[in-house]
């Protein structure tokens, strides 16, 4: 009886799992969708805890086995340990700390992965079936626990520049080549020494490390998403393992879900996956510079107040400099203000801008701007000919023209914003600092191109007081 109330209780968690993803599809659903996925594993965990039955071989529920309250005083310590500090770590980061936040749970995910392996190793020695399951979901897990912990070194900025060892892709190839090899070696021979699978965990600790490393900027996102995808993979091994539908139907989204990401990732960064795999990106950090022709042009708030006063149609680029400005509210009245001009705005938003992705999408819903104004890079792009006047507020690598015309840049070849083609281009930011790429922009340069210099808030709440006065 109550391990068909557990199997009920996982299935209306898949369910809630597969719904919530879905409506995470619309900014408009997202919110519920979330919580109603965490519903149904919340329902899921304490269905586990109080319904689960052991059965011996022939299915029969063995009726003497009995959890001692000590376990159950354990597990909800942890639970009530682990609600706390991941609530508050979640309430209190900024927006702008949201990648490393989230590159951070994902590394947990993979450590508790790598856990269970260590943990039911040897219970399950000489079978082959589970014991590919534990290793797989070991291995895979531990990789992404070290390359989260990199990546989240790597966004929080500690990690600023790329390590590359000599031959470092060659020799991460080795080490992956070696890690599996040693892993199905492991799974054929089933030695009962755990020394030996300790140094399996840790040689794969040490390939997540090795694989993260070398890579820089600007594919930082695509790096994170396909770690994401890792711990999926991670997390169906262990429901492989345990017969465990909503940990394998979990796993399973979160591992097709990272992995669709990272190849829209990949696509919008114009990087072959491949790269990604075998941590072999080009570039991604300062390279060889070109020396930019052209001079810089100043323009001041009264002068952008009446160039947009004056236009039929604005598109705003919002970049991580705005999320970082915490300027999202301040843009909006700007567009209403506008708006109410009769000037039509919208916003375009680049796949990879800020520093996660939808960050642009996230930042502009949190102060309420209508989706309706939110237009994607490809649907946007057509139209910066026609545009009067676009305003680059803290973006700069997804409106660097080097991604077209400079084949030695690290960013060459990935998809940007057009905004070459607009009749007035306005880029607000500090001073002539590089983004996240680490490289010049030429668009600055640009003959069409204005300067309008300062932080992103304290300029556009004086741009809405100009408007207002005009
Ligand atoms: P960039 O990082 O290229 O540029 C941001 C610009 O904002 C900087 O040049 C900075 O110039 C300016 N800025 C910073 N603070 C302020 C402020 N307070 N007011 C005004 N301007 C400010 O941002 P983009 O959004 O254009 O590009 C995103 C980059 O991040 C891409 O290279 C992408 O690959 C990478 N990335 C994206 C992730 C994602 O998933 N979206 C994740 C990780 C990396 P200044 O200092 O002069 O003000």
């Amino acid at each position: 009886m109550k391990s068909s109330l557990l199997e009920i209780s996982y299935l209306i968690g898949s369910v809630t799992f597969i719904l919530g993803l879905k409506m995470m599809g619309n900014p408009k659903t997202a919110r519920k969708g979330n919580l109603i996925a965490a519903g149904g594993m919340i329902l899921a965990i304490l269905g586990t805890i109080f319904l689960f039955e052991k059965h011996d071989h022939m299915g029969v529920v063995d009726t003497s086995f009995v959890v001692p309250g000590m376990v159950y005083g354990l597990i909800f310590g942890a639970i009530g340990l682990g609600t706390v500090v991941g609530w508050l770590t979640a309430k209190r980061v900024q927006m702008t700390k949201m990648p490393e936040l989230v590159s951070m749970f994902n590394g947990m995910g993979g450590a508790c992965a790598a856990l269970i392996g260590l943990m039911e190793y040897q219970h399950y020695l000489g079978e082959t079936g589970a014991l590919s399951a534990i290793i797989a979901g070991m291995v895979i897990g531990s990789v992404s626990f070290s390359g989260s912990v990199i990546a989240y070194l790597k966004l929080n900025g500690t990690m600023k520049k790329p390590l590359r060892l000599p031959q470092y892709n060659i020799l991460n190839t080795v080490v992956m080549i070696s890690v599996v090899a040693f892993g199905a070696w492991v799974v054929y021979a089933s030695p009962d020494n755990m020394t030996i699978l300790y140094a399996l965990f840790f040689a794969a600790l040490i390939y997540g490390i090795l694989f993260t490393i070398p890579i820089g900027g600007a594919d930082m996102p695509v790096v994170s998403s396909l770690l994401n995808s890792f711990t999926g993979l991670a997390a169906a091994f262990g429901g492989f393992l345990y017969d465990n539908k909503i940990m394998l139907t979990g796993g399973i989204l979160v591992g097709s879900a990272g992995t669709l990401l990272t190849l829209i990732m990949c696509k919008a960064m114009n990087r072959p996956l491949s790269n990604a795999i075998f941590g072999a990106f080009p570039g991604g950090g300062a390279t060889a510079e070109r020396e930019i022709a052209g001079n810089i042009k100043d323009i001041n708030i009264s002068d952008t107040a009446v160039l947009m006063n004056y236009s039929k149609k604005v598109v705003i680029v919002p970049g991580y400099g705005l999320a970082v400005a915490q300027a999202q509210h301040v843009i909006h009245e700007l567009e209403m203000i506008l708006e109410e001009r009769g000037v039509s705005v919208k916003y375009a938003i680049h796949p990879v801008a800020g520093r996660m992705p939808g960050h642009m999408n996230v930042l502009l819903a949190e102060s309420n701007v209508s989706y309706d104004k939110l237009v994607e890079m490809e649907d946007i792009n057509p139209e910066f000919s026609s545009t009067d006047v676009v305003l680059v507020v803290g973006a700069n690598d997804v409106v660097n023209p080097a991604a077209h015309n400079d084949p030695a840049s690290p960013i060459y070849g990935m998809p940007i914003l057009d905004v070459e083609n607009a009749a007035h281009i306005i880029v607000n930011k500090r001073s002539m600092s590089a983004g996240y790429a680490g490289i010049e922009n030429e668009l600055f340069f640009n003959p069409k191109t204005s300067m309008l210099f300062g932080d992103a808030k304290d300029v556009l709440a004086k741009l809405v007081t100009e408007l207002k006065s005009l």
